[in-house]
C-alpha cells in the first residue's frame, strides 16, 4: 500500500509503497477514507517531539472503514470509525478507570506508532470510535483531534456563552478577544 513515510528526523519523508499493517488481537484493519493535515503533524514531520520513531507513517486525523478486525466490537463491511489521537493500552491503572486519554502507557500516531496518511491502518478497538450515519467523512475526520480538545477544555473551564478564554497550544501562546459564541 501507498503511505507517507518519515524516514529521518528533520522533515525528510515521500510517499512509499510499505506492507500491509498486520493485526495482534484487537487490533483493527481500516481503509481510511479522508486524512486531515494538523499542525501537530508539521511538529512530528519536524521531529519536535521526543518519542518519534522512524520510519514512521505521519497522520493522526482520520475516517475509514472496518475491512478486518480482530475485536468483536467492530464489523468488517460496514463500520466507519475515527481514531482517537493516542492509543490507550487499555490495562492500566487509568484505563482501567475509564480515563482512557491519561493512559501512562499511550502510543501517539504518526509519533511513535504509524499513523494514517495511507491507504490502511492499524488501530487498536480502544482506540476506534464509530461515527453516526449523517457525518460526513470530512467533518468526522478531524472531530477527535480539533473538536473533541476543544469541547473538552471548554467543558472543564466551566465556561457560559459571551466569556472571553485565553487559549494556549503546544508551544504557542495567544490571547483571545473573541468572546465564546
Ligand atoms: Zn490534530
Ligand atoms: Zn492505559
Amino acid at each position: 500500500m501507498k503511505a507517507v513515510v518519515v524516514y529521518e528526523r528533520g522533515g525528510k519523508y515521500e510517499v512509499r509503497d510499505v506492507p500491509m499493517p498486520r493485526l495482534n488481537d484487537g487490533d483493527v484493519l481500516i481503509k481510511i477514507n479522508y486524512a486531515a493535515l494538523c499542525y501537530r503533524d508539521l511538529l512530528q514531520l519536524a521531529g519536535y517531539y521526543p518519542r518519534m520513531k522512524y520510519p514512521v507513517i505521519l497522520g493522526h486525523e482520520a475516517v475509514g472503514v472496518v475491512v478486518e478486525s480482530r475485536d468483536p466490537r467492530f464489523k468488517p463491511g460496514g463500520d466507519r470509525v475515527v481514531p482517537l489521537l493516542h492509543e490507550p493500552d487499555g490495562t492500566c491503572e487509568f484505563c482501567m478507570r475509564g480515563l482512557d486519554s491519561y493512559c501512562i502507557n499511550a502510543l501517539s500516531y504518526g509519533e511513535n506508532v504509524d499513523g494514517f496518511f495511507a491507504e490502511y491502518a492499524r488501530v487498536s478497538g480502544n482506540a476506534l470510535v464509530k461515527v453516526p450515519n449523517g457525518v460526513p467523512d470530512e467533518l468526522a475526520a478531524f472531530t477527535l483531534c480539533v473538536v473533541a480538545m476543544v469541547y473538552k477544555g471548554l467543558k472543564r473551564a466551566g465556561l457560559a456563552y459571551g466569556e472571553t478564554v485565553v487559549v494556549t497550544v503546544e508551544w504557542r501562546c495567544w490571547y483571545s478577544r473573541r468572546s465564546i459564541g
